[in-house]
């Protein structure tokens, strides 16, 4: 498979060997460029929504590079002598995918608020250090990070309301139009509040808001329909 040449922006990262250990692997290899690659930094070896690598760098001297990949995560496209292209983890590698796929067909459409419902949700928090414990293990009565003591604790929250509550969630009330934004993917301008026109793909347009992406009118211009991918580099 031949890179889609839309990710010329991003840095290229060469395979050279790859060791596997109990739950990562430790790929090792060169990046083409390394202005804003670091030790600690999270990112993709991008192939597609389902077959990218998330990847930690964890060793950098010049351009060489190790990375720490978790088993779960590797797939037969990181191999030995495979290049990649490299995308900064404040990226979803499925979003690019999406922006990526020529199939989908984008839509000016102006942002209309809807309904939002409040719910609470019962949860047992850990007294003495915070951790929300998980309801499978609601049977316990001691916190499984520090056997601290569990509190009950009721929190609310609230979500678009043409999605239905989940069954440990409780119906407070609709408030009408107040799901009234939406960031842009590219630049989190709100939509809905800053600017009243945005693009979505056609299946999402004139359903719920809070699914799928939203581009500002600036960002679809100036990148989507070009074709300049630019952005993911900050350009
Ligand atoms: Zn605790
Ligand atoms: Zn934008």
């Amino acid at each position: 498979v031949s890179p889609d040449p839309r990710l010329e922006v991003l840095p290229r990262f060469e395979v050279r060997s790859i060791s596997a250990a109990t739950e990562n692997s430790l790929v090792t290899g060169s990046f083409s460029e390394v202005k804003d690659i670091a030790v600690d930094k999270r990112g993709w070896l991008f192939v597609s929504e389902d077959e990218s690598s998330i990847a930690d760098v964890v060793t950098l001297d010049g351009n060489v590079a190790g990375l720490c990949v978790p088993n779960w995560a590797m797939t037969a496209h990181v191999h030995r002598g495979a290049t990649l292209p490299w995308l900064d983890g404040l990226w979803q590698a499925a979003d690019l995918a999406f922006l990526l796929d020529r199939t989908k067909e984008w839509q000016r459409v102006e942002y209309r608020a809807t309904d939002a419902v409040v719910f609470t949700q019962v949860t047992l928090r850990c007294a003495k250090c915070g951790l929300v414990a998980d309801p499978a293990t609601w049977e316990s009565s001691a916190c499984a990070k520090c056997s601290g003591p569990l509190a009950k604790t009721e929190v609310s929250g609230w979500q678009e309301a043409s999605f239905a509550l989940e069954s440990n969630q409780r119906f407070v009330e609709i408030r009408s139009g107040h799901w009234d934004h939406d960031p842009c993917l590219i630049c989190n301008v709100n939509l809905g509040r800053d600017s009243p026109w945005g693009y979505r793909e056609s299946s999402f347009a004139g359903g719920p808001n809070s699914v799928g992406l939203w581009l500002c009118e600036k960002c679809f211009e100036r990148y989507l329909e070009p074709d300049d991918f630019g952005f993911l580099v900050g350009s």
